[in-house]
């Protein structure tokens, strides 16, 4: 096995068009290195991408976030615009433990294409396209669409993803996530929500909601944003907990029953902390602003 560690984007991608789906691309590694160890992928090259300068920016510009192929989750938190995303940042004190965050990179949970992807469920709300490089040219996706089915993605093993990016959310719209897992730290999420709402007038006037660990794939739940637009907090919990979303379809497992139970609670915490978040902004006065 080769292992190659490129110092320019353009000498990754040559590697990348030369061996195809024989490389495995290696970023924070810590989903990679698992799957190195433990004979799930048998590469003919490894090509380490964490320390490319062209995958290293994270800013704003004309209120678009964007966050390069490298940047770590422990570089988002410390990032000043990033800070005022509240549902991003709640996804990451959740995410791992402080190791994992010091070299994961938010690329790398897209990539790996898990249904349990903490980080994936929230840029999902966030409504994030990816910037997908190859040799000779470039494309975007959007996300969830690059998700194909457990663990797939729509990514091309000639492919990087050199960037992410994101609407900065406005003064009226207010993010939220929230994860169930059996343990409140360092474990995989049963039960993922990310909300991103507009609130006007003391309703919602619109909104993305997305689902992890309940379908094949992260997924938005058209079915939840079709239930909350147009309705007040109040209204809003009444919508939420009268039916599971019709994108949550589980499969039989040890936890369906449970999961059956929670998923309507956790969309319902996600969807007020989102408020929560607009309020502290100052999008909702008078009485509607109590939670
Ligand atoms: C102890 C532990 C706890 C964890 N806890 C959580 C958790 O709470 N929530 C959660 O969601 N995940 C968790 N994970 C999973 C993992 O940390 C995340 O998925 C992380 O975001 C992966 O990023 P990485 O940079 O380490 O990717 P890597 O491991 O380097 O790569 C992951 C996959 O993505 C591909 N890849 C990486 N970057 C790119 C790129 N720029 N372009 C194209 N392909 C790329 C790689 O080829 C590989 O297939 C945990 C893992 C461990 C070991």
């Amino acid at each position: 096995m080769e292992f190659y560690k490129p110092s320019t984007l353009q000498e990754a991608l040559k590697l990348l068009n030369k061996y195809g789906e024989n490389a495995l691309v290696v970023n924070g590694g810590t989903d990679a290195v698992l799957d190195l160890t433990e004979g799930r992928v048998r590469p003919e090259a490894i090509v380490y991408i964490a320390d490319l300068p062209e995958l290293q920016s994270i800013g704003c510009e004309d209120r678009r976030v964007f966050l390069g192929g490298a940047v770590t989750y422990s570089r988002m938190e410390a990032d000043p615009v990033l800070s005022g995303v509240r549902g991003l940042m709640e996804c990451l004190r959740r995410l791992g433990s402080p190791t994992i965050r010091e070299s994961g990179t938010a690329a790398g949970n897209i990539a790996k294409g898990a249904t349990a992807a903490d980080c994936s469920t929230m840029l999902t709300a966030l409504r994030a396209e990816i910037v997908l490089a190859r040799e000779g040219g470039q494309r975007r996706m959007a996300l969830p669409d690059v998700f194909a089915g457990p663990f797939r993605t729509a990514i091309e093993p000639q492919e990087l993803i050199t960037r992410i990016e994101f609407p900065l959310p406005e003064e009226n719209e207010g993010t939220g996530f929230v994860k169930y897992s059996r343990r409140r730290m360092q474990d995989i999420g049963k039960i993922l929500v990310g909300a991103r709402i507009c609130v006007q007038g003391g309703v919602c006037t619109g909104g993305t909601v997305s689902l992890g660990a309940v379908n094949r794939t992260v997924v938005r739940s058209l079915d939840i944003e079709g239930r909350i637009a147009g309705k007040t907090l109040e209204e809003i919990r009444e919508a939420v907990r009268a039916a599971r979303p019709a994108e949550a379809v589980l499969r039989d497992s040890y936890f369906r029953h449970y999961k059956e139970l929670a998923v309507s609670g956790a969309v319902c915490e996600a969807l007020e902390a989102a408020w929560k978040d607009a309020v502290q902004k100052g999008a909702v006065q008078g009485k509607e602003a109590v939670l």
